[in-house]
């Protein structure tokens, strides 16, 4: 579709060159809720080739006050997120080569990441967290981790040779009775884990060197944070810096 991208072509920092390394580019978004619908729908608007959206879960009611992807009609049926994503994303823009896998990221499942250039971080399981960690780290690929909790969140990029997901967070909480979220905060820390993804892939600004940005909405603050790698960590202790 002509012009569908001239608005971000026309901003300086990004251009042709950009756009092209978008259009070759393979992210997997892993969770398609809170985080990762804002994710796959900015990835899939500004032109990422191809998406691999991977979660295991269906939509339900009480999804839809912060998983804007998906809709009353997914969450009665039920309908996979990632199928109910698919459809809207493909509906989007048709140029996005979109799978859709209803699975869970395991130990036993790392080849659905084997394509994938990047991934974004948008579980709510410390577990799921830790072994997407573990298999980017392996990989040596860049991932975009984000979290959200009430009216806060936080977004941290992760690239080989910097500080992991382990040395800046040794242990992270784990809501077994679902984690409170007000919708519009999932939204920006989701939009801003879909600017960080497209900025690691087309090589935008600097790159990330264990920065996190921890954002509070009811204050209206936000905190950056440097975290550094730990030299015994569990993750990458052992990998050569
Ligand atoms: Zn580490």
């Amino acid at each position: 579709m002509k012009d569908r991208y001239s608005r971000q072509l026309s901003i300086p920092e990004f251009g042709p060159e950009a756009q092209r390394k978008l259009a070759r580019s393979c992210v997997a978004v892993v969770g398609i809720g809170g985080l990762g619908s804002p994710v796959c729908q900015y990835l899939a608007a500004a032109g990422v080739g191809k998406l691999i959206l991977i979660d295991d879960q269906k939509a339900e009611p009480s999804n839809l006050n912060r998983q804007v992807i998906h809709f009353e009609e997914d969450a009665l049926l039920p309908r996979y997120k990632v199928e109910s994503a698919r459809m809207k994303l493909e509906s989007l823009n048709s140029d996005v080569d979109v799978e859709a896998l209803p699975m869970r990221l395991e130990e036993e499942t790392p080849f659905i990441l084997e394509n994938a250039d990047l991934a974004v971080d948008c579980m709510d399981n410390p577990k799921g967290r830790y072994l997407l960690n573990r298999i980017c780290l392996k990989r040596k690929i860049p991932f975009v981790h984000g979290a959200v909790e009430g009216f806060s969140g936080h977004v941290f990029s992760i690239v080989p040779g910097g500080p992991c997901l382990r040395c800046a967070f040794p242990s992270l909480p784990n809501h077994w009775n679902g984690v409170p979220v007000l919708g519009a905060a999932a939204g920006v820390i989701g939009s801003l884990q879909a600017a960080e993804a497209i900025k690691l892939l087309t090589g935008i600004g600097e790159r990330p060197n264990g920065r996190a940005l921890f954002l509070d909405l009811i204050s209206g603050q936000a905190d950056e944070v440097l975290f550094a790698r730990n030299p015994a960590c569990t993750e990458c202790g052992s990998l050569v810096p």
